[in-house]
């Protein structure tokens, strides 16, 4: 394959930056990574993808989705292929293990695909052989980039902490939710688009032996995926590593402000015990898993940029990509596939181009095809989490799980294929016109969505 005549900086080595860089990779597109920590690494544990996300990595390069193809847990039962959660009532205190005294309120079936989930590490370590030989910089936290304010097309200097520099020709800020590149790009003019704001829900995440999580929930409910809901707060579990692991993510909602205001530090050491008492009047089956979990535990707040979406995604030749321009809740289980989406059609955009003259346009196109979609799911998110935690519809449970499909369906079954085709389109209008002439910012966020998606036929 012909090499671009540029090259271009991933700021940030996550799921995003990853992948980013093996879709670029097999465009042509040379890049280097920098990443602040000394290796790649993830934190966390099992990341749910949704069926979009995994046609996207397709979209992506084959070896992405086969390499998490090798990691991806299903529901193990089959009659539970295309089940994304059996939703149950938490607070109910008969058994789980006897499934017919504990039926489902209803169950939202995720398209034929189902829940698919890995553990992240794992899907990482997927990721990283992908990458060329030498491509990756580490301990290089970016402080700012120098150079995008000009119209010329001399390089873009980024500097980073240590006090080095590197040149690229355009940079794509994958650094996640605390993102030092939308920083860099809005922090003069709007301060508060820069920092993500506290959802005022926090998270513990426990992982499960099986056999333990089968003596708790009995077999179908360990081995397939279930959300319990409850007031105030709510839990979902669903099986990774092949089914050798229970996930358990536990959500509390607070009216405490995170004692850590700027989302510098996103986690704090808590115990099994504070887990226990956030979780009192939830029924033995919560309350038994909890106590499976480990004595210490962690407590992660759930920030996001819900209260101040960005006007744009790019500014010149910077592009946010990821997290970094669209962090959200994790209640539609979709943040990190929206980062794959994302990934999908900048790299097509990007391997159209054969100028770097060129490269604001794509990211013209890449803002006006992904932001309403992205910036949607993180105001969706907030609401999913109140239908689930019984505070937007109170127990009327055929009016949430009405609202919850409408919104699924919409994450699910979008044809990633005609969005990109129409993205490409508008990136080919705007070379014609000469440039990207980005519209006028919208930073409203619409739903049902007013953008011109079309969904899958067989949705
Ligand atoms: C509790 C929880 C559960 C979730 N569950 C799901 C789920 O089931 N399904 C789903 O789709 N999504 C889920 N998400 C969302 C998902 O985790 C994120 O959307 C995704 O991980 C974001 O990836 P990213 O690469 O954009 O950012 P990150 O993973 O944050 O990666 C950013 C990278 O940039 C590096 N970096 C940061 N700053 C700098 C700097 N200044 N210079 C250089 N490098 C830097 C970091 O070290 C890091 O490696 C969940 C989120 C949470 C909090």
């Amino acid at each position: 394959m012909t090499t671009k005549p540029f090259h271009v900086a991933i700021v940030g080595g996550g799921i995003t930056g990853l992948a980013l860089a093996i879709s670029l990779h097999r465009r042509g597109v040379s890049f280097t990574i920098y990443e602040q920590a000394a290796a790649f690494g993830e934190i966390g544990a099992g990341v749910g993808m949704h069926a979009n996300a995994v046609r996207a990595m397709k979209i992506c390069d084959e070896g992405l989705l086969a390499g998490f193809e090798r990691v991806a847990t299903r529901n193990a039962w089959p009659s539970k292929s295309a089940v994304w959660f059996d939703v149950l009532d938490g607070t109910s205190t008969e058994p789980a293990n006897v499934p017919e005294k504990l039926a489902p309120l209803f169950t939202l079936i995720g398209h034929t695909d189902g829940h698919a989930a890995c553990h992240r590490a794992r899907f990482l370590e997927e990721m990283v052989p992908l990458l060329p030989e030498g491509s990756a910089r580490f301990g290089k936290r970016l402080k700012t980039i120098e150079g995008n304010n000009d119209d010329s097309d001399r390089a873009l200097t980024l500097v980073f902490e240590d006090g080095t520099t590197a040149q690229a020709d355009a940079v794509l800020g994958c650094d996640g939710i605390k993102s030092r590149t939308r920083a860099v790009l809005v922090g003069d003019d709007h301060p508060e688009r820069a920092k993500p704001a506290y959802s005022h829900k926090f998270v513990y995440r426990g992982l499960i032996p099986m056999a333990d999580a089968v003596a708790a929930l009995g077999e179908e409910r360990s081995a397939n995926a279930m959300l319990w809901m409850g007031p105030e707060r709510h839990a979902l579990t669903f099986p990774v590593n092949h089914g050798q692991t229970l996930n358990l993510v536990a959500f509390v909602t607070t009216p405490e402000p995170w004692p850590s205001k700027d989302a510098q530090q996103l986690t704090l050491p808590a115990t099994r015990n504070d887990a226990l008492r956030d979780f009192e009047g939830f029924g033995p089956n919560v309350l038994g898993l909890l106590r499976q979990t480990a004595p210490q535990m962690e407590r992660w707040a759930l920030f996001d940029l819900a209260e101040h979406p960005l006007p744009q995604f790019y500014k010149g030749r910077v592009c946010l990509v990821g997290d970094a321009a669209h962090a959200s809740t994790p209640h539609h289980g979709a943040g990190a596939g929206m980062c794959i989406e994302d990934v999908a059609y900048l790299s097509e955009l990007m391997g159209t181009v054969n100028d770097k003259r060129e490269l604001p346009a794509a990211f013209a196109a890449f803002d006006a095809s992904r932001r309403g979609r992205d910036q949607w799911l993180v105001a969706s998110s907030r609401r999913a989490a109140e239908l689930y935690e019984w505070q937007a519809r109170g127990r009327d449970f055929e009016g949430i799980a009405d609202e919850v499909r409408a919104r699924q369906a919409y994450i699910w079954n979008i044809d990633l294929d005609v969005g990109i085709a129409a993205a490409k389109k508008d990136l080919r209008r705007r070379l014609a016109l000469g440039m990207p002439a980005a519209a006028e910012p919208d930073a409203s966020v619409p739903f049902p969505p007013d953008i011109d998606y079309h969904l899958r036929e067989n949705s």
